[in-house]
């Protein structure tokens, strides 16, 4: 069965060569970039803050020391960790945005690949994956939820459940897009709930977005999910904004 599918994807692929997303190149394999693009993604690395992600740049004084950035400092999260795989830069933006608003769901499997490794401790602590939910009206718009598919992907891998219908977004709110800071975190107040709370009552939460931007999203997420009894909440996703 495995070799039928090979050879059927390679007949359609021959058929309808799919194109790298970013240089447009024709690729031979299934997937959403070519090999030189895949390298031209700007891959985070250590140091970087110990909770919400951000690297910058820090002389440890001590190896037991936390390493916090300084808006982690000033205003902690109400998530315990975040983690993201790449820098939101003209390249990883322009896997992004055709799965955000293009119909591209086949990258969705692209971008879980990429996130797997950077996610895998945070998965392994975590009972069950939730992707940040979208309102009703843009779903039906939309036809499709980018989180969701994207933790479709990364349940498969890290053999942990999907809650879909946990967290709600019961409002719905303009696009974050164009929002500052604070516009965000008002903008996102209040618009989420949580229905049977008793399945995370104690549990860690793997919560799954494509974008980190300013973390207004996930915080506002994270605090619901605990007030809901969640205990611990980790944010994977595959991007992140830096300023
Ligand atoms: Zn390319
Ligand atoms: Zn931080």
């Amino acid at each position: 069965m495995v070799i039928l599918k090979y050879l059927w994807d390679s007949v359609i692929n021959f058929i309808f060569p799919q194109q790298c997303c970013i240089c447009k190149s024709y690729l031979c394999m299934d997937g959403a970039v070519c090999a030189n693009c895949l390298a031209k993604l700007d891959f985070i690395s250590n140091p970087k803050c110990e909770c919400c992600g951000l690297p910058f740049e820090f002389k440890w004084k001590n190896a037991k020391q936390k390493l916090l950035c300084p808006n982690c400092i000033k205003k902690p999260y109400k998530f315990d960790k975040a983690i993201s795989s790449v820098k939101y830069n003209e390249f990883s933006k322009k896997i992004i945005l055709p799965l955000k608003h293009g119909d591209k769901t086949q990258y969705a499997k692209f971008i879980a690949n990429i996130m797997t490794m950077s996610g895998r401790d945070i998965a392994t602590d975590s009972d069950f994956i939730i992707p940040v939910p979208i309102h009703l009206t843009r779903m039906l718009k939309r036809k499709y939820n980018q989180a969701s598919l994207i933790a479709n992907h990364l349940s498969k891998v890290y053999k942990k459940p999907v809650l879909y219908s946990t967290l709600i977004r019961s409002k719905s709110t303009p696009s974050q897009g164009h929002l500052s800071e604070r516009e965000r975190k008002q903008n996102v107040s209040g618009v989420f709930s949580v229905k049977h709370s008793e399945r995370i009552k104690g549990k860690n939460i793997l919560l799954i977005d494509d974008v980190f931007t300013t973390g207004a999203t996930v915080n506002e997420c994270a605090k619901i999910l605990k007030k809901a009894g969640a205990n611990k909440v980790f944010v994977l996703t595959f991007a992140r904004a830096i300023k």
